[in-house]
């Protein structure tokens, strides 16, 4: 059996420094917001290269309150694209504004920043770029329409850690960042955790009081805050396998230079490309096949995992109608959502389970 993800392996590999650190935060006395957040928070921003990290409950809430620190509000538009996960969304619903959708590009799924210009208007405040799968979005041109039309820009780089883009690591391009450290992400917690970059030093303290309850000193809110914390636990855990993180995302992209090298002429097989100037991390590898769910089920049938990221895009799905977009807007993320495969890919999956992967994808196109 080849899963698609599991962290059993990497954890095996690495059960005694996590479970140190579990150990030394149980017995430091300290359960919440504490010293291994604060060098969390310091390490990864440094590592990403900006000033201030603020760590708190979820990537979806690392959106959420970047919005809020942005004071973006019910009546502003936000753009960002259909083809991400329902988070994105969500979180610019949750800051009451109205998410505006421009669609991908075909070759790296990614943002189309050409289609900005036609889906600005007077209420536009911010654009969300997500580095899907591990690729960074044209930051270059975003920037540009950023400055010429003051427009706020945030990040969305759940999927992203350790990419880059022309040698800049992504969650530094932006006015500010999310990141998420879901299990299944490139740098996974043992449980729910995120955090806001930035280099912004007024949107970091805003976010850090917004993170709880507006406080800025004890038991006295400044302004409506919220509750979202990154406990100590998962930020000595992730503090941890930051160290790891070079390493983990080089072995990403080695399993995914050689599912390209043994992929790229089978079938009507598309490997994933790679945008100019851009360091892809690699969070998933996606095929794409216009035999997409046959292939989906030979493999099942083998016992090979495989996902689909992202079956429907979110301006089709049934609790975001109300935006009233209709079939056909997006063309590219439509099509996307019936072609696209992702395949096996977690810390310490090896070459021959990879190598399995590939042969039973060569056995189906042979068979069909
Ligand atoms: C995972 C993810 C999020 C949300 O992160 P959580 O930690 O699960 O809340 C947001 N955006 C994208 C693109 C994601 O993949």
């Amino acid at each position: 059996m080849i899963k698609f993800w599991d962290y059993l392996r990497e954890y095996n590999q690495q059960r005694d420094d996590i479970i140190g650190c579990v150990e030394r935060v149980f017995s430091s006395g300290r359960l919440i917001l504490g010293s291994h957040v604060e060098a969390f928070e310091r390490n990864f921003s440094s590592f990403c290269g900006v000033s201030c990290g603020v760590g708190v409950n979820s990537g979806t809430d690392a959106l959420f309150l970047s919005l809020r620190a942005l004071d973006i509000e019910p009546g502003d538009e936000v753009i960002t694209v259909p083809n991400t996960a329902v988070p994105t969304v969500a979180a610019i619903r949750a800051a009451g504004a109205r998410p505006v959708f421009v669609d991908v590009e075909d070759g790296t799924f990614l943002m189309d920043v050409s289609a900005i210009e036609a889906a600005l208007t007077g209420k536009t405040r911010c654009i969300v770029p997500v580095h899907l799968f591990g690729q960074a979005v044209d930051m270059d041109c975003l920037g540009e329409i950023a400055k010429t039309k003051n427009i706020r820009i945030l990040e969305d780089c759940a999927q992203a850690a350790g990419a880059s883009y022309k040698g800049q690591k992504v969650g530094s391009f932006g006015d500010v960042a999310a990141f998420s450290f879901y299990p299944t992400k490139i740098l996974g917690a043992f449980g729910d955790a995120g955090m806001i970059v930035t280099d912004r030093r007024d949107l970091g303290d805003r976010a850090r009081r917004l993170r709880f309850y507006g406080m800025e000193h004890e038991y006295y809110s400044e302004e409506e805050g919220y509750n979202s914390r990154l406990d100590e636990v998962q930020a000595s855990i992730l503090d941890h396998k930051l160290g790891r993180l070079g390493f983990a995302v080089s072995q990403r992209q080695t399993v995914a230079a050689f599912y390209t090298r043994e992929l790229s002429s089978v079938g009507d097989i598309v490997t994933p490309a790679v945008g100019r100037d851009r360091d892809h991390a690699f969070y998933a590898y996606t095929i794409r096949t216009g035999y997409r769910d046959r292939l989906r089920e030979y493999l099942a049938g083998r016992e090979i995992e495989t996902r689909i990221n992202y079956p429907v895009p979110i301006h089709l799905m049934r609790g975001y109608s109300f935006l009233g977009y209709r079939c056909g807007d997006f063309p590219v993320s439509e099509r996307l959502a019936g072609e696209i495969l992702c395949l096996p890919l977690f810390p310490g999956i090896t070459i021959e389970e990879c190598t399995t992967v590939v042969e039973a994808i060569r056995s189906f196109f042979r068979d069909i």
